[in-house]
Formats: C-alpha cells, structure tokens, sequence
C-alpha cells in the first residue's frame, strides 16, 4: 500500500537541502495489523512511501525485488525474529537503515539487534513523537551515507581518471620533491628509458641526464627552497636510457623537451616544495631536423659539406686565424675535362667518377681540413692550420698523386686528373669571398695552362680579374654615359678604285682604362646580357650615318655592321632592323648585316629563319670570318646570304703570288653562288695583289685604312685611301 505524504516537504533543521530525502521509501514488517496501518499516517510526508508485511520471509522477498531506505522492523514477527532480517541484510550488504521495535523488556534483544546492524531500537510502547524522532534520524543518517557514498565513488572515480591519464601518458611525468628527488614518475619511465619507477624513487632526477646536460638542468630544478616560485620552464635535454637494457643500435640517450612546474608548499605559497614535470620524447623530430639540416649543409651525391658549410667553416676558420695571427689555405679544385667523362660515359659514370675522387681527396686530408663539393665537379679545400705555404704545396701535391691510379668505371680504367688553384689567408684576402674567388682564379690559370697542376694565387692574376669587375661595372652605364662610338673601316674595289663600302666597329671609349677594344668588352656585353641595347644603338648609329653620307651625295656606299648571336635569340632582330632602314629611308639593299658561321650553326632553324626573312626585306647578309667554320657550302644553300668575307687568317697566310688552295675554292663558292667577296685584313700589297688574281675585288684591311672616327671616313669617301690607288 503506498500511501502519499499529505504534508509538503520541509527542508530540514540542520543543513537544508544539504540531504535530500525527498523520494524516500520505508517499509513497515509488523504481524500487528492495526500499527501497521497507522504508522504511515504517523510518519507520512512529502516523498516517503511505505510498504508493509507481516512476516520474516515477506520482508526479505520484499527486500530482495525492492530497494528501501529505511525498514521498520517488529522484533518479534510469526516466522522468526526480525534478527533473521537483519542477518539476511548484513549478508547481503545491503544499505536500508533498520530501526528494530520491540516490545522486549531484555536489554540483550536491543544489543543484539544493534549489533547485527539495526540503527535504533524503538520499544513498545513508545510515543508517536520518540518514533517519528527516530526514523527522522534514521532517515537523515541514511541520506548522509548515501551521499559520502556517492561522493567516495565520484572521487574515486575521479582518482581512477586521473591516475589512468597520468599512468598511462605518452610523456614522461613526474613530480620531484624540494631535494630534486623523484616522488612520483609514470610508467612510461619503462619503455621510454628502461628503468623500473620504483629503482628511480627518491632518486635525484639529474641521474637521467646525460652528463653534458647536467649543469645546466641542475640550475632550474634547485632554485633556493625559500624563494619565490619560480617561473615553469622549458627545456630541450637529453636522458639516458638504462644502460642494462640497451640493446645493440639502440642510442644511449633520447632528447626531450622538459617542461617544469613548481609547486608551491600548502601553506607557505612563496616556498617550493617540489617540481611538477612533463618529459615528451622529441628524438624523432630532433633527428628528421637533423636528416634536414644535414641535407641542406652537404652535397647529396658525396655526402661532402656543401657551398654553404664549407663558406660557414671558411669564415670560422678566418676569425681563429685572425685571433691568433695564424694562416690558412683554401683550394679550389676542378676536375679536368669531366664533360667529357659525362658525355661520353653517361651521368652515373660520371656521378662514380665524383664520388671517387672525393673519396681520394678526404683521403689525403687530416683531421680538421674540410673537403666540400661546389657542385658539377669542383671542390674546395679549407686547410686551416698551414704554418707556410709549403703545408699547401705539399697537400697539393698529394691530391695529384694520389689521382694516378686510374679509376675502375663501367666503360673501363680512367684516369682523372684536377686542376689546382691555392689562396691564403692573410696574404690572398681576408674574407671567404675573397679566398675563395681567388683560388677559383688561380685555377683558371692552371687549366688554361694545361691543367693537372696546382698554382698560387698572385697578384697579377688578381688585377686581372679586378679589370673584368670594373669592365662589368662600367659597361652597365657606358651607353647612358656616351662613351660608344663608330669607328668605320672602308671596303676598297680593286676595280673601281673607291670606297664601296664601309664596316661599322664599335669602340668604348672607357674614361679610366682608353679605347677598349670590342673584342674585350661585347663577350663581357653578351654574358652581362646587355648586347641587345648595344646592338640596337649600333644600328641607330650605323643607319644615321649612313643618311647623312647619302645626303652628300654617296648614295651608292654601303654601310656593315655586326651583329651578335644574342640579337639573333632574344630579340625580333628583323623588325628591329627593317624599322630602322625605313626610318631613315634607305635602300634596304646598302645595309649589310654581318653573321658569323657559328651563329649559323649553333640555331641553324631559327638563325636561317630570320636570314631569309631579312633577305626578303631587301637587306644584305654576310657572312663574317669565312671559312673558319665547318661544312660552309651545306649552309649556304640554307643561309641565302649575299656576301663572303674571307677571314683575316687565309689572308694573312697567303704568300707572295702563290695561289692558295682555300682562298681558290672560296672565291669558286662565291662565283658558283652568285656571291660578293670581300677579303679581310689585308695589311700587304702583295697580299691584294694574289687575292685579285684569285678573282676577289673588294678589300678591307690596314693596307688601306685602320677603322676611324666617322669624320675621317668622310674625307676617304672623296679621296680613297692611297693603296687603293696603285
Ligand atoms: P670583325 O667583324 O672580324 O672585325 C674586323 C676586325 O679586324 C676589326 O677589329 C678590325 O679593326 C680588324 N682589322 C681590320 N683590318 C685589319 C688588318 O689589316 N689587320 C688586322 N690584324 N686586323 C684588322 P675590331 O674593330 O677590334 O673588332 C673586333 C671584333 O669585334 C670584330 O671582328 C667583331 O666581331 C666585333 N665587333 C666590332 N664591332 C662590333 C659591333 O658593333 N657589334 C658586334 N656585335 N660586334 C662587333
Ligand atoms: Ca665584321
Ligand atoms: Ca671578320
């Protein structure tokens, strides 16, 4: 029966609403049927429900299918004694609170009861009040457990969430008392670096650093026990794993990043009493950072330092040198003729060949020197304790010959030779740059010289390269400056004895360094990539020029100039040209663009392409130093040129009237072809005479005139050079 409470909920004296005992229900065991029925009415409010049964074996079926808070519990009951109830209870630890009512006089009952478990003992008769006091009490007691009971398992629960987080972290975690001794340390202690937790306890913690590590470790973790708490700190150091489990490979330490806290005593805040740490082990990131940094300090190939470390040791190597006044060499080491190893043998040939030299050359090293690869085949040394130049020479030496064994490739035995160049410090430079540039120039030399040596640096060498820079530097700014100008050079007809025509050359007219001679200056113009505005002024020039001869009255000279294979790659030479003759109006046939053999061999397709093009457009092509190239007449029927010009070499080799087998065939070309001859560099008499008789006309050389400044070109015009004239 379950009889509603009739009274609202009160919270109760004490701490309200500490101890809810709202839903709350009690079950009534008493064979007395009329107390049965009064006592919910009794003991009635908000939330309590009650339940009743008269006998032993209803109340435990009634215990075993329900849960209740509290059981009233008559002593004396049909089937047994309600001892049997709180037995079955105990046994089966249950949590109802029992208040056991008895009408037993004998204290021994009460006792007995109580000590099997019952909370109270109510005896008959009792008042209404007494009763309701005590199942109050009951009641409230019972709540109380229940809440400690709920609150111990939340902690625990709690507890177990946190120990199973800290236990079973991938980090290291660990607490230290105020000495740095281990208080506390998670299992990962075990596979991160092989030691049991409980060997490390109360161990100090720098006995897991590596010994490199330990000062600067110890000087965080024992700040002063009385001064304020520290900062947390981070920290990257190594610990070293039990050395009784390392396995063969396995290295002796890992590196973490440490991260400390420490923690402050309960009562004194400022004082420290121990350290809070977390260990996580970053060796795997440490040694991808290290793969990293090792890539990007050496060479893949060799495996040797690379530009970059070597300049790094070069400049370390200068500041010692410079603190104790002591010396050093570098080398700069280039393979001889290597391409040809590549070409003809293949690339991984090639990358055999490298590898073995630069094993050969660590090999003759000591200690402490540094070998490193530039790239492609060329290598640097960095000798950094040379007490003369001598110390050099001898390793110089060395590399050579330890080099004449021949190496075993694929294609078979080759033998690799190197070219040498050595600078020193103080006496070559004081800066890596230096060094090194001139140890580069120094084997330039030896190459140029016939290679498998070594050279010093001098001086001399130096101011050479010093010009180029200056050449480099000026050329940059010698058209804005006008230091250009035209020389021209006349073309002579045997025949018509004048001038037909005229070669335009460029002169620099450099304020420092003179006349420089555009031999010198247009391959420094071409490198530099500014021979396409030099060009493009040349032609400027040529043209204008040319329309003022025009105006008074040449109008049959013929104006040359030279153009670079660079006009012929990057720009659209075609327009540029054909714009420039319409600008100043002039017969596109009188201009002459001069190309050499090799630009028409280098790009055949597009050099022919834009050729033929210019020849539609009226202009004259010719063809510069013929004959020093190769297979000439194949490209002849490609190149629709309209001149020949024989180089200076032929002329120069002709000997008195004799006829000259090559000048002969040239000449047989040009008929053949339908071309104009021009001869080059005729500087004797004699010299003209054999090439007229070999059917060639038109002349150009210092027999009749050295180039000049346009206004002495303007006076042969009017009076042909003498020689012309016999
Ligand atoms: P190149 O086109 O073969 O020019 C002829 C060179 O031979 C000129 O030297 C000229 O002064 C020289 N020469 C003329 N007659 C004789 C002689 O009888 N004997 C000797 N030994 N030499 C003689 P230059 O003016 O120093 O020019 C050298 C080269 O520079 C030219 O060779 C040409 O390839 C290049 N060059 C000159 N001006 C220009 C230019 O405006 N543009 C380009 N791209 N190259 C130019
Ligand atoms: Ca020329
Ligand atoms: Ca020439």
């Amino acid at each position: 029966m379950v009889i509603p409470g009739e009274q609202p909920f009160q919270a109760r004296t004490g701490e309200p609403g500490l101890v809810p005992e709202l839903a709350c229900r009690i079950l009534i065991v008493d064979d007395d049927a009329a107390l049965r029925h009064s006592l919910p009415h009794v003991l009635a409010r908000a939330g309590r429900q009650f339940r009743e049964c008269d006998t032993v074996a209803g109340a435990i079926a009634m215990l075993e299918s329900e849960h209740f808070d509290l059981v009233l519990l008559d002593y004396r009951l049909p089937d047994a004694t309600g001892l049997v109830v709180l037995d079955w209870l105990a046994e089966h630890q249950r949590e109802e609170a029992v208040i056991m009512i008895s009408g037993e006089d004998a204290l021994d009952a009460a006792i007995g009861a109580l000590r099997r478990g019952a909370d109270d003992y109510v005896r008959k008769p009792y008042h209404v009040a007494q009763l309701q006091r005590a199942v109050e009490s009951a009641l409230h007691k019972a709540a109380l457990e229940r809440a400690n009971r709920a609150m111990s398992q939340r902690l625990r629960t709690s507890e177990r969430l946190h120990r199973y987080l800290v236990e079973s972290s991938p980090d290291l975690i660990f607490t230290l008392d105020a000495e740095g001794r281990f208080s506390y340390i998670n299992p990962r202690v075990k596979p991160l670096l092989g030691y049991e937790r409980n060997t490390l306890m109360r161990r100090p913690f720098t006995t897991l650093v590596m010994p490199e590590d330990v000062d600067r470790i110890a000087a965080l973790l024992y700040s002063p026990g009385d001064a304020p708490p520290g900062e947390s700190f981070n920290v990257e150091l190594r610990l070293r794993r039990n050395r009784d489990e390392l396995i063969d490979g396995t290295p002796e330490c890992i590196t973490v990043s440490l991260t400390g806290i420490p923690m402050p005593g309960r009562e004194d805040g400022r004082k420290i009493v121990g350290l809070y740490g977390v260990a996580r082990d970053i060796s795997e990131r440490k040694r991808a950072e290290e793969i990293i940094s090792f890539q990007a300090y050496h060479d893949q190939l060799t495996r040797l330092p690379n530009r970059v470390l070597f300049k790094d040791r070069l400049e370390l190597a200068i500041a010692q040198a410079q603190r104790r006044t002591g010396a050093l060499a570098v080398m700069f080491i280039d393979v001889d003729r290597f391409k040809l190893v590549n070409d003809t043998f293949g690339h991984a040939e090639g990358d055999v060949l490298l590898r073995g030299i630069a094993s050969r050359l660590g090999a003759t090293l000591r200690r402490g020197d540094t070998l490193a690869r530039l790239g492609g085949d060329e290598f640097t040394v960095l000798l950094p304790d040379i007490t003369s130049p001598e110390d050099a020479e001898v390793i110089a030496r060395k590399i050579l010959d330890t080099l004449t064994s021949p190496f075993p490739l694929n294609h078979g035995d080759y033998r690799a030779t190197v070219s040498i160049g050595i600078s020193l410090f103080p006496r070559d430079g004081d800066t890596a740059e230096d060094l090194t540039r001139h140890a580069d120039i120094a084997m330039y030399q030896v190459k140029r010289s016939g290679k498998n040596a070594f050279r010093f640096f001098d001086t001399e060498l130096n101011s050479h390269y010093r010009e180029r820079i200056v050449l480099e530097n000026d050329l940059r700014s010698a058209l804005q400056r006008g230091e250009f100008e035209l020389y021209y050079q006349p073309q002579v007809s045997l025949a018509q004895r004048r001038v037909v025509g005229m070669e335009a050359l460029l002169r620099w007219k450099h304020p420092g360094l003179g006349l420089v001679s555009p031999a010198t200056f247009i391959p420094v113009a071409e490198e530099m990539g500014l021979i396409g505005d030099i060009s493009h002024w040349v032609l400027e020039q040529a043209c204008s020029q040319l329309a003022r001869w025009r105006a008074a009255g040449h109008d049959e000279l013929r104006m040359s100039l030279n153009l670079s294979p660079h006009d012929f790659d990057s720009q659209d030479v075609v327009a540029m040209v054909t714009d420039c003759v319409n600008r100043y109006s002039l017969p596109p046939s009188l201009l002459e663009l001069e190309i050499t053999e090799s630009m028409m061999m280098q790009d055949a397709a597009g050099v022919a392409a834009k050729v033929r093009q210019l020849r539609e457009a009226g202009l004259s092509v010719a063809i510069d130093d013929f004959g020093t190239g190769y297979s000439a007449l194949a490209y002849l029927q490609k190149f629709p040129v309209s001149t020949l010009k024989i180089d200076r070499s032929f002329v120069r080799d002709l000997e008195g009237p004799s006829t000259n087998p090559i000048i002969s065939a040239i000449t047989g070309i040009a008929r053949g072809f339908g071309l104009q001859l021009i001869a080059e560099g005729v500087e004797r008499t004699e010299q003209a005479e054999t090439l007229r008789t070999l059917g060639c006309d038109i002349m150009q050389g210092f027999l009749y005139a050295r180039p000049a400044p346009a206004s002495q070109a303007t006076l042969w015009l009017y009076e042909p050079p003498t020689a012309a004239l016999h």
